[in-house]
């Protein structure tokens, strides 16, 4: 019978782990219902101020680590509404000064 030579699997590595908690943590009801509340508060990205807001990310007062999720994690106070560029952008700088990429 033949077969499909798949390749080997590759191990989880420290990221993968992190992408499974993060995934976790932002597929909520909590997250949601914040997500949806600041959207409603700030419907323009806090960023450009340019462009409709479309999602959140959590600002330079709080940067959410990898540990137990904290009360602030899930405040409104912790978080910016953000268009999809700036979310990206500011995920990036908040990556570099974690020194997580150069
Ligand atoms: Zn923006």
């Amino acid at each position: 019978m033949p077969t499909i030579n798949l390749g080997k699997r590759k191990p989880h590595d420290e990221s993968g782990t992190n992408r499974k908690i993060n995934k976790s943590r932002y597929n909520t009801p909590d997250w949601i219902a914040l997500k949806k509340a600041k959207l409603l508060l700030n419907p323009v990205c806090e960023k450009c101020n340019d462009a409709q807001a479309n999602g959140i990310t959590h600002n330079k007062k709080y940067y959410p680590t990898n540990g137990p999720i904290d009360e602030a994690f899930y405040n409104i106070d912790s978080v910016i509404s953000t268009c999809h560029q700036c979310q990206i952008d500011e995920h990036i700088r908040l990556r570099k000064e974690a020194g997580r990429i150069k």
